[in-house]
């Protein structure tokens, strides 16, 4: 099973424009960049429009694919609807590329010249074909790719929504691998560096945010001539092998042992309590401890309590549940839904979908905050279920 393990994004004006006109989507399972073209603000509403019809959820469709070329081609109707009505927008354009993570592959549809990339064990490749003048040049053999990149009118697009009632849009499904990075963006990333200089930066490994930042810079640096957008998903295969591990781990620690747990770490944290049988006079406690010898028993039962102590920690290790996080995004957590004294929390984040709280109807948002204890995969899979079913049930 495939899931997008973490994203980050980041969009930037650039050096030289005045207003963004790119915007973007990243909440899972689907990821836009477009990229708005038109005078007036015009632009940012032809892009924003094309992220609206897509966030709203997928059309009908056999497949994924088919879905999501739908939806594509009804973003384009409602901003080719929108141009003619007003004269100040009038030939106002998009692109779009979009991609959908599925439950084993990833699709993608896509018009203009954004771009989506792969980075798999430390090689850059491009899955899209850009829909402009110069790359239909080049496939013609009319140019050279180095002289593409630096061909006056690189930024002059053959296919965009919004300027014909029609479009026609390239759509495509690839497999994925653990650990497959892709990279969508606007072309103010792409004809202000190189593949090689993307790739460059990739290279560095760093954590997707810092990544997100290095390419705007890189970007900017060469001249930042255009708005800069950049979304970055890792993507995540969840084998059959690792959920039924979890599973197994997870044998002989059920829900009714919890309260227990809860109580002794209780105890354990008020040290008021344990102070108070402290003796008065200090050379009774040191009399005390030096007669005192550990029979073969207590360490025994030391040992024991030990064994119990660490299993029930390994035990809540291999426990997850599905909660909110403080802005309400449905997430999945490692461990038990407690916290004790101090602040100590017995669990930690894994994963934050883009699914918040407030988008879900009462007897699902019941299913998140009642935060039942669940296997690793149990965990996923309801997380899954809420980002497709979201999707599914708000399509037209
Ligand atoms: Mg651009």
């Amino acid at each position: 099973m495939l899931r997008v393990a973490e994203h980050a994004e980041l969009t930037d004006t650039g050096r030289q424009r005045r207003a963004n006109e790119d915007a973007f989507l990243a909440r899972a399972p689907l990821f836009v960049v477009a990229d708005g073209m038109g005078g007036a603000q015009a632009g940012e509403v032809a892009s924003a429009t094309a992220i609206e019809v897509l966030a709203a959820g997928l059309s009908e469709g056999e497949s994924v694919e088919a879905q999501l070329t739908a939806s594509v081609r009804q973003a384009n109707a409602q901003i080719h609807a929108l141009s003619v009505a007003d004269d100040e927008r009038a030939g106002m354009g998009t692109t779009v590329t979009a991609a959908y993570v599925g439950e084993s592959n990833v699709t993608l549809v896509h018009v203009g010249d954004s771009r989506c990339y792969r980075w798999r064990d430390g090689t850059l490749e491009r899955l899209t074909d850009d829909h402009s003048l110069v790359e239909e040049m080049v496939r013609q053999g009319q140019l050279t790719p180095e002289q593409a990149l630096e061909h006056p009118q690189r930024s002059i697009i053959t296919r965009a929504l919004g300027p014909e009632a029609v479009v026609e849009p390239d759509a495509q499904t690839v497999g994925a691998h653990d650990g497959d990075l892709l990279l969508l963006c606007s072309d103010g990333l792409s004809t202000m560096i190189s593949d090689a200089q993307i790739a460059a930066v990739l290279a560095r490994d760093e954590p997707l945010g810092a990544t997100t930042r290095g390419l705007v810079a890189a970007a900017n640096d060469a001249g930042g001539r255009d708005n800069i957008t950049v979304v970055l998903l890792r993507l995540e295969v969840l084998t059959g092998a690792t959920a039924d591990e979890i599973e197994k781990t997870r044998v002989g620690l059920d829900v009714g042992q919890l309260p227990a747990a809860k109580a002794s770490a209780g105890v354990a944290a008020t040290p008021a309590s344990v102070e108070r049988r402290v003796p008065h006079d200090p050379r009774a406690a040191v009399v005390r401890r030096r007669r005192w010898k550990p029979g073969i028993g207590t360490v025994l039962a030391l040992f024991v309590a030990a064994l119990l102590l660490s299993g029930l920690f390994f035990a809540s290790q291999a426990i997850y549940f599905v909660g909110a996080d403080r802005e309400g995004f449905v997430s999945v957590y490692q461990g038990v839904p407690y916290e004790l004294p101090l602040g100590i929390k017995l669990y930690r984040e894994d994963y934050i979908s883009g699914i918040n709280l407030s988008q879900l109807p009462a007897n699902e948002r019941t299913t998140i905050t009642e935060h039942s204890l669940r296997s690793r995969s149990d965990a996923d899979d309801l997380v899954r279920q809420l980002e497709l079913g979201r999707l599914g049930s708000s399509a037209p």
